[in-house]
């Protein structure tokens, strides 16, 4: 306010000076015309032509204004009572001189606070520029948006992803039943997966299932602004969230804000990250807000963000597997003229997020629209896929032994974990698995398993093909990290080099591997036809082989 007040003066000031100057400038004409002395008798003239306009009494001097000019006598050297009978006398005196002073004293006072204040602007312009200008990003961004564009029907596939997510918007619909059965709501939903895959889409889907305001921000955005700002940002988004619950904040790419503190390079995101967790910390669960995060580095998150009350709902998005993209290109293709097999299409996307097969879709339709085509054909699918896949938007798309390669990785991976008794939901073609091991105490027998599991794949494929792969890379590195945690946190006697450790684990794989090859064998088929297969029908054909 304070600032938009000083600025309302500015103009104000500008015009008083002007004035000013216009006053000063007129005064200086009118003094400094050159003035002639005259003698008495020239002066008598003048006076006799009535050719004065008016006089002024100066010092020692009669300075009469004439059209002619400006004229100077000495006071004696005329009759001044005659003189001063036909024309009012103006004395121009020492005072008014200073008056003249004091004017220009005042106006230049005036000029200087004007200077002063643009330059103060300009100088501070860091300080105040910002508040004014982050006044209207946090209004802007705090204005919430009422979807109703995209419902739930309108997202093809993920049919599980929806299912988990019923409840919370149950939740918003009707948070009075479940705070009459004193039933906790997770204040926070992390949605999990590659770019692309729908994370936003499913955000605003839920909003607009459940009616209710949404407040869109992106993780960058939170740290981008000026110091302090992003924790004023955050504190502001929740009043306003709280006001108009039940509500949802969806904070997009949150990595930005709540990547682990070891790798925090700006207090700013860690006072960003701090205000989040107060804020998530303060509302009770039932206030009938949900944070929705996004990311797809969920590795690189705080873990004080994935503790209890805070994003404890975990949603992993993957990339569709072949049924999801037949109904995303079916989805896409619905309001097109087409002559196409839609499952061949699936077939040529494995990899594909929704958002690069709706792009795929869009290119095919505007290439047969170049060639004057009313019907969409699989060749123009063929002619603009590999824009796609090498063009912007980067995806993988894989080769025919590319595909079997994968799928004999993440086959012999999938098998091994289970047989070792770690849990997952699925493996999937494309995407590693996930293992749901939250336990606090790890024994050393567990990390090596869990160190087989990283390194299961590489030895098949070694084994297979009699080489390695750049779909291990990732792995490799996860393996290294265990060997070396067991090394420093869990051996005691000297005996237990890495070297040792290595060999061992490798030996025990292959054994286990080869008692398994036919269950792996039996999945990795399974993986290349369908893209997906559950941990239920893994262990079921663990058990068949055995
Ligand atoms: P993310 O947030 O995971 O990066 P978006 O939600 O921004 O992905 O998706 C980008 C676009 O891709 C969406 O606007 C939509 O057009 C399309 N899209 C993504 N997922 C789907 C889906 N499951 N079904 C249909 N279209 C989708």
């Amino acid at each position: 306010m304070q600032l938009i007040d000083k600025k309302k003066l500015i103009p104000i000031i500008a015009t008083v000076s002007l004035a000013f100057i216009a006053i000063f400038i007129y005064i200086i004409l009118k003094f400094s015309n050159t003035t002639t002395t005259i003698s008495g008798k020239e002066f008598n003239n003048i006076l006799k032509n009535n050719q004065i306009e008016s006089i002024y009494l100066q010092d020692n001097y009669i300075v009469a204004n004439t059209k002619n000019g400006n004229f100077k006598v000495f006071k004696d050297a005329v009759n001044r009572s005659e003189i001063f009978k036909k024309y009012p006398i103006k004395v121009y005196t020492k005072s008014s001189k200073a008056l003249t002073y004091i004017a220009i004293l005042i106006l230049l006072s005036i000029l200087s606070i004007l200077i002063y204040m643009l330059r103060r602007d300009k100088s501070i312009g860091i300080n105040l520029q910002p508040q004014f200008l982050s006044k209207e990003i946090e209004e802007n961004s705090i204005k919430p948006e009422y979807n109703n564009k995209y419902k739930f029907k309108d997202i093809a596939g993920i049919s599980d992803v929806k299912e988990q997510l019923l409840e919370i918007i149950d939740f918003l619909k009707n948070p009075h039943k479940y705070k009459k059965r004193d039933i906790r709501m997770p204040k926070g939903v992390l949605l999990i997966g590659p770019p692309g895959v729908g994370k936003t889409l499913i955000a605003k889907a839920i909003s607009a299932e459940a009616n209710v305001p949404f407040f869109y921000n992106s993780g960058a955005s939170f740290v981008q602004i000026y110091a302090g700002m992003g924790a004023k940002k955050v504190r502001e988004l929740f009043e306003k969230a709280k006001e108009m619950a039940p509500s949802i904040i969806f904070i997009d790419e949150i990595d930005a804000v709540g990547k682990s503190r070891d790798a925090l390079d700006s207090n700013e995101r860690e006072s960003t990250l701090n205000q989040l967790l107060v804020e998530m910390d303060g509302f009770g669960s039932n206030s009938g807000v949900i944070v929705i995060g996004a990311t797809n580095r969920i590795d690189v998150l705080d873990s004080a963000l994935l503790r209890a009350g805070r994003f404890d709902r975990r949603v992993f998005i993957d990339l569709p597997n072949i049924k999801e993209r037949e109904q995303i290109i079916n989805h896409y293709l619905n309001n097109k003229k087409y002559n196409i097999d839609i499952a061949e299409v699936a077939r040529l996307t494995a990899g594909f997020s929704p958002a690069a097969i709706e792009t795929l879709i869009n290119e095919a339709a505007l290439n047969a629209l170049r060639k004057n085509r009313d019907l969409l054909e699989i060749d123009d699918i063929y002619s603009v896929k590999d824009q796609v896949v090498y063009g912007k938007k980067r995806v993988v798309s894989l080769s025919n032994q590319e595909r079997q390669i994968q799928a004999n990785y993440q086959a012999s991976k999938a098998v091994i974990a289970t047989w070792l008794g770690f849990k997952f939901d699925k493996a999937t073609l494309l995407m590693p698995i996930h293992i749901n091991d939250d336990r606090v105490l790890i024994s050393k027998n567990r990390l090596i398993n869990l160190a087989k599991v990283y390194l299961s794949g590489v030895i098949y494929l070694q084994k297979k093909y009699n080489d390695t792969f750049s779909v291990s890379k990732d792995d490799k590195k996860l393996f290294e990290n265990i060997i070396e945690t067991i090394i420093k946190d869990y051996t005691i006697s000297n005996d237990e080099t890495k070297q040792n450790i290595n060999k061992d684990i490798e030996i025990e794989i292959t054994t286990t591997l080869s008692k398994l090859s036919a269950a792996i064998e039996y999945i990795s088929n399974e993986l290349n036809k369908k893209e997906i297969i559950t941990y239920n029908e893994i262990k079921k054909s663990i058990d068949e082989v055995l």
